[in-house]
């Protein structure tokens, strides 16, 4: 028997995206709004924020802008606290900002090295310790709550240059194992999302002349995915029953070979 999908599944649902001044998170708190969701969007540029904020609002949505380093523990703790009393605690986390700046290892670009793990890894976390306890607080009362962190294709897939890159979304897509295994028993579902290549501001922090140049080659070969494209697989993730739980999606390029 075939079943219908209400106008907007997220009704109700009340969604943290980082990362959402631009590309993926910014589509995906778009979307997760126009799904029906309250949507809190967070990252450093308040004014990127505000226009997002003003966007949605205007399509009739409803949002709040989270000026926030994710790297300072302390700032993303009091973004929560703000989230709970002004829109409602979180049952959706995007756990999404990241940066990638692949260069020989070689080179000791030790700052590139840092700054990949204080956001890949420990903001990552940082945002997981603000706001699992509204997620599981959530799902014991409404019977779901989703996180959803990004990884990429890198965390198995194995590149030249990207080592450090890749070794921090290897660790995202293991700790979302083991946190589905952990949070699953409470009704909170942890998927992980590991896009191929997306065109967003990514690309524009990349300074290694030899990616600059794969980046180049493979635009010509091959039509990137859009912020778009992974928003409505946020959205589908989310919006599935609350006894499904999609917990690693890939989502590649159709051209992309690897
Ligand atoms: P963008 O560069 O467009 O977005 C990155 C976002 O992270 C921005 O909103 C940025 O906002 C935010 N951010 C950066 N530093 C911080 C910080 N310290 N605190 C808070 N927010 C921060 O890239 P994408 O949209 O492509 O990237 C989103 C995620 O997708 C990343 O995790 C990336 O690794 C992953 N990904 C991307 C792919 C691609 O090809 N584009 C492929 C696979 C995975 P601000 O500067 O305002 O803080």
């Amino acid at each position: 028997m075939a079943t219908q999908t209400p106008a907007r599944p997220l009704a109700g649902r009340v969604a943290v995206v980082t990362g959402a001044s631009s590309g993926i998170g910014e589509a995906s708190a778009e979307h997760l709004a126009w799904l029906g969701a309250r949507v809190a969007v967070l990252a450093r540029r308040a004014e990127r924020l505000n226009d997002l904020v003003a966007r949605i609002e205007k399509n009739g949505g409803q949002a709040l802008a989270l000026t926030v380093d994710v790297t300072d523990t302390t700032a993303v703790r009091t973004a929560a606290e703000r989230m709970a009393a002004e829109l409602g605690g979180a049952d959706l986390l995007f756990n999404n900002a990241g940066v990638m700046l692949p260069a020989p290892i070689e080179e000791l670009a030790t700052d590139q090295w840092q700054r990949q793990i204080d956001l890949n890894i420990t903001g990552l976390m940082n945002t997981i310790g603000a706001f699992t306890p509204q997620l599981v607080k959530a799902a014991g009362e409404r019977g779901v709550a989703d996180l959803i962190n990004t990884s990429s294709i890198a965390a198995h897939g194995v590149f030249p240059n990207f080592a450090v890159y890749s070794a921090t979304k290897a660790y995202v897509t293991h700790l979302s194992r083991h946190l589905r295994v952990e949070l699953g028993p409470k009704n909170v579902r942890v998927s992980a999302i590991e896009p191929g290549i997306v065109g967003t501001e990514l690309q524009n922090h990349v300074t290694d002349d030899g990616a600059l140049a794969w980046l180049e080659s493979s635009k010509e070969t091959v039509e990137w995915l859009t912020p778009q494209d992974i928003a409505q697989t946020i959205g589908f993730i989310a919006s599935l029953p609350p006894r499904a739980n999609l917990q690693q999606v890939t989502i590649m390029p159709t051209a992309q070979p690897s």
